[in-house]
């Protein structure tokens, strides 16, 4: 493990099972601590057997993960994340060498534990306990149901390959583990040179765990040149960094023609755009400027969402600049990351304070304004360490292309003026070329219709900011797992996050046709028409056949089906549920406007009341395995009842759901009610608690 006192060995690499070191290597790269100039580690990759690392996670990865089900799979990430949050403290004080602050901390390493936490929960919520994912409705392809399509979703069969950028090295590796992870994916993360060695002690304590699959996690410190040689069509690569390393990567052959799947996040020029309605009384503008200036303080500015272009209308530029800079004075302290007054570290690297010092120059060239910060208050820091002023720009002509197309990655942003109309300052933005966020501030639901409008096809997210949400809101850099992170046109055009979408980014959509059965047999879910164990009432009571509410999960198979006896419905059932509910709806008590309507041949029941009188003629009452309904799903209502009709409820076990960490699961039961025609009256899913055993006693 690195050290500040002693001469760092070469960072390991973890592959194919191993900690490896390069034995004897010529080309090494010195990485120096940000604030001291110290060396904190040493990286290599020559000699490293990248083609053995792929081929590790494609066989022994993809085994033992496919082991498992998605829902083991989303509980070992909450093991996993309270275990990595039982030892963050270590994380955190390796982590102030690449310049983070306590607070920048919780960005970078709790931001990435909590990424686990919300995987994991929406993983078991939101997907099934399966490997395959069904997407959407079954599609009915034969008028007598025997032939059905649909949409399923199965794990990619090779290895998730992430090349990640210096800022996030413990957040950009663990949002993109997640779902790899939970798809069934193994991993081989590539981190950033500079900041590489705060993931090999994330790796490394993730290891240390024992909670992961073997193969499922692999670590390469140091360049990798060679890694994009090694994959195919079977293989995924998430790359976050410059647009030129993108675009070098995109361009090469296996990505061109041998299908490696890529997707990229780079440079985004992010707005925050003030509405024409706010004025500098109005509590917008304050939300406004604070949010500007803590995304270019925290991480230093070096945040993939930090603001860098800030869009007002010209005639409060003066005073949104003034109001910038009085924040800054009083909130941005730049200094040591271990010092608890600051609230601004140095860049993660000498290379990083050339490359933002160039840039803002460029800017300068272009015809920018120093409002604040600038290279000419360089010389007011430390002389050691990759400090960099809070700096803030202003431009005269807003469409200068420069400041729309060149990322100071640092604490810099820059103010430029719109006419104070609309479809300007929606321009201007849009001037970005895509961008992973915008912040919109405005307190008028008029405005923000027209700005979601304009802005929306150009970025990822857009943030609504106002009086209402100001303090609640989780704010504009932070990328919440639950939502899209990722952005159209030049920030990468891919979409990382976004909840359970991110986990299909890591599995194939296939449409599959064929009959019931067979539909049934590869969802795992119960199709209409597949072969079904069917019992009558008759049979529960001659004890020929099991109610299936008497299965416990031990027993109960999809398929299960309870269909009941024909209940026939009166005028007097359907009044006196009318008095009861007070539904005095006039298609249920007035025969002649129900006449008069279109839908109805007379009066007709009420849908809840079949659905209720369902549940009597499904129900088996006695104590048994079935715990809970809790709600019905896909009610529809298809053909009127009406008095002297009767109605019959076929009930279906669907969908089966065992829950990793209780004693019960869910079941989903397909209900369909049919009339004494057969015609189809209602069709939904009932969903209940089912115990894993009865009598539970016996568990
Ligand atoms: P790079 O694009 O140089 O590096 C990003 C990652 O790609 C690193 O892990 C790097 O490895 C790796 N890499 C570089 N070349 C190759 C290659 N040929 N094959 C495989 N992997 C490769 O970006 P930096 O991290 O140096 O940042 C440069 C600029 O990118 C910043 O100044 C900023 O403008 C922008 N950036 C944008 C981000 C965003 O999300 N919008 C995030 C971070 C940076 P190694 O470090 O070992 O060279």
């Amino acid at each position: 493990q690195a050290s500040e006192t002693q001469e760092p060995q070469i960072l390991p690499s973890f592959v194919a099972g191993k900690w490896w070191r390069p034995e004897d290597p010529q080309k090494i790269a010195d990485v120096r601590n940000a604030t001291t100039g110290e060396l904190v580690a040493r990286v290599s990759t020559e000699g490293i057997d990248t083609a053995g690392a792929v081929d590790h996670g494609r066989t022994v990865g993809q085994a033992a993960l496919g082991q498992l089900r998605i829902h083991d799979r989303a509980l070992i990430l909450k093991q996993l994340a309270q275990y990595l949050g039982e030892h963050k403290e270590e994380l955190y004080e390796i982590s102030y060498a690449t310049g983070a602050t306590a607070k920048d901390h919780l960005i970078d390493i709790d931001g990435g534990i909590g990424t686990l936490f919300t995987f994991s929960s929406k993983g078991r919520r939101e997907l099934p306990n399966a490997n395959v994912i069904v997407d959407g409705a079954v599609e009915q392809l034969s008028r007598d149901g025997s032939f059905l399509g649909e949409h399923v979703y199965t794990r990619v069969p090779g290895v998730a390959v992430q090349i990640n950028a210096f800022n996030f090295p413990v957040w950009g590796m663990l949002e993109k583990f997640a779902p790899a992870f939970i798809a069934g994916v193994p991993t081989i993360v590539k981190p950033a040179t500079p900041t590489g060695y705060v993931t090999e002690a994330c790796v490394r304590l993730m290891l240390d765990s024992g909670l992961l699959p073997e193969g499922s996690l692999q670590l390469i410190s140091g360049a990798a040149r060679d890694l994009l040689d090694h994959l195919d069509a079977r293989d995924h690569v998430a790359f976050t960094g410059s647009a030129a390393t993108a675009q070098s990567l995109r361009a090469h052959t296996n990505a061109q023609e041998k299908g490696v799947r890529f997707t990229a996040e780079t440079d985004s020029l992010n707005a925050a755009i003030m509405a024409p309605d706010v004025t500098e009384d109005s509590p917008e503008f304050e939300a406004f400027v604070k949010s500007v200036v803590l995304e270019i303080t925290a991480k230093a500015g070096q945040k993939c969402t930090a603001i860098r272009r800030v869009i007002v209308p010209q005639s409060l530029k003066p005073a949104v600049i003034a109001a910038l800079r009085e924040r800054v004075a009083q909130r941005a302290v730049v200094g040591d990351p271990r010092d608890s007054a600051t609230t601004v570290g140095p860049l993660a690297s000498d290379d990083q304070h050339f490359e933002v010092l160039r840039s803002v120059r460029t800017l300068i060239d272009a015809g920018a304004t120093v409002e604040l910060g600038g290279p000419e208050e360089l010389a007011s820091l430390p002389d050691q360490g990759a400090f960099f002023p809070v700096t803030v720009l202003s431009f005269d002509d807003a469409r200068t292309p420069a400041v729309h197309e060149l990322e100071a990655f640092g604490p810099v942003t820059s103010v430029l003026g719109y006419s104070g109309d609309i479809a300007d300052a929606v321009e201007i933005a849009a001037l970005g070329g895509g961008s992973l966020v915008a912040t919109v501030c405005t307190h008028s639901p008029e405005l923000a219709a027209q700005f979601a409008s304009g802005i929306g096809a150009y970025h990822g997210r857009v943030l609504f900011l106002d009086r209402d949400d100001a303090k609640t809101s989780t704010g504009h850099g932070s990328p919440v797992p639950h939502l899209v992170h990722g952005s159209p046109g030049r920030a990468g055009g891919g979409e990382k996050l976004g909840g359970v979408r991110a986990v299909k980014h890591y599995m194939q959509r296939t449409a599959v046709q064929g009959s019931p059965d067979l539909l049934t047999g590869i969802t795992g879910k119960w199709h209409w028409g597949a072969t079904a164990n069917t019992v009558t009432r008759e049979d529960v009571e001659n004890g020929t056949g099991e109610h299936p509410f008497r299965k416990s999960l031990q027993t109960l198979r999809i398929g299960d089906q309870f269909v009941s006896d024909l209940r026939t419905v009166s005028l007097e059932d359907i009044l006196e549920f009318a008095e009861k509910t007070g539904d005095t709806f006039y298609a249920h008590t007035d025969e002649e406007a129900a006449m008069a309507n279109p839908f109805f041949p007379r009066r007709v029941a009420h849908g809840y009341l079949l659905v209720s009188w369902a549940a009597g003629l499904f129900v088996e009452p006695a104590p048994g395995p079935v715990l809970a309904n809790y709600g019905l799903e896909n009610l529809r209502f298809i053909t009127p009842v009406t008095y002297d009709d009767a109605i019959r409820v076929t009930l279906t076990a669907k969908k089966i759901t065992p829950r990793v960490t209780d004693e019960y699961g869910e079941v989903a039961w397909d209900a369909r009610l049919t009339n004494q025609k057969d015609e189809i009256v209602a069709t939904y899913d009932v969903l209940t608690l089912v115990a894993k055993r009865w009598p539970v006693a016996d568990s």
